[in-house]
């Protein structure tokens, strides 16, 4: 299948590692020119060596946090200057605390709002103008299963993820006049540092070991195993593709078939 996404300009944030430099990686080796950030210099920079070297590909790599509407307008500005536009954006950052109602602090809520929702309305707002000029563009959000099923313990992704649910349908309606086809992928349980963490802090509060923890996240998807972040990636670029080219508003789950509803 052609993708037809050689040369096309790849914005993937908060991409250092796990599921966002898988989609980076992904995105490279379908030919296209990447550009990623985190806060950490040094692993943004060994990310990006990575990618640049088995694929051969045009990486731009700087440091931005995606919580900061000015460090995303600094970022877009300098990835439109290298690569004349963004062509795909995929919003990402890292996951909230894993925390019961009660334990959370009015700023566990205001750091998962910036982080988990007001970070894709940054990008949005500036990759959009870009996407506009082309009559072309593709915006992909990575949320979560929590989407559609909340998950114990995880009351600030249950509850502030589904405003990336409806900022997608709203863009998708609003600029699918342009071009730009606007969807979310949820993970299910995935195999990166996240995940470690969390089997960490569920470990510590039920006695069990982390082993077990996993383990009991592997039998509870039909699969029984975890995603890996490649499979969450190759969902990503197919909806970057020309092969989802009436394929908008929409959630794609990538679970493992976690989500237990119809
Ligand atoms: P991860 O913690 O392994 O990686 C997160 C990446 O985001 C890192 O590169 C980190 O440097 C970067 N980052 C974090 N905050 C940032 C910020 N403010 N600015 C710039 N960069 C920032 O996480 P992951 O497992 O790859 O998950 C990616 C997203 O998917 C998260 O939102 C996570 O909650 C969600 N998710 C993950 C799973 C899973 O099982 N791994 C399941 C559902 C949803």
């Amino acid at each position: 299948m052609d993708l037809g996404l050689q040369s096309r300009v790849a914005l993937v944030a908060a991409s250092s590692q796990g599921i966002g430099l898988a989609t980076a990686e992904a995105l490279a080796a379908e030919g296209c020119r990447i550009a990623m950030c985190a806060r950490n210099q040094s692993s943004l920079t060994a990310a990006a060596d990575k990618i640049k070297k088995r694929y051969n590909a045009e990486v731009l790599a700087e440091i931005c946090d995606v919580t900061d509407a000015a460090a995303v307008e600094h970022f877009v500005a300098a990835v439109a200057g290298r690569f004349g536009g963004v062509d795909i954006c995929v919003t990402n950052a890292g996951g909230p605390p894993a925390k019961g109602f009660l334990s959370t602090t009015p700023d566990d809520w205001r750091r998962a709002i910036e982080a988990n929702f007001l970070s894709a309305v940054h990008f949005a707002r500036q990759v959009i103008p870009h996407m506009q000029r082309k009559r072309w563009g593709r915006i992909i959000t990575i949320t979560s299963l929590t989407t559609k099923q909340p998950v114990a313990d995880l009351v600030l992704s249950n509850a502030v993820r589904t405003a990336v649910v409806g900022l997608v349908k709203s863009l998708a309606n609003e600029f699918g006049k342009d071009g730009i086809l606007v969807n979310n992928v949820g993970p299910g349980f995935t195999a990166t540092e996240r995940l470690r963490e969390l089997a960490k802090s569920r470990s510590v509060a039920s006695g069990k070991t982390e082993q077990e923890i996993f383990d009991g996240w592997a039998a509870d998807a039909p699969l029984k195993r975890l995603g890996e972040p490649r499979e969450i990636a190759d969902a990503i670029v197919w909806l970057a593709s020309e092969r989802a080219s009436y394929v908008t508003g929409q959630t794609l789950l990538v679970d493992g078939g976690m989500y237990k509803g119809l």
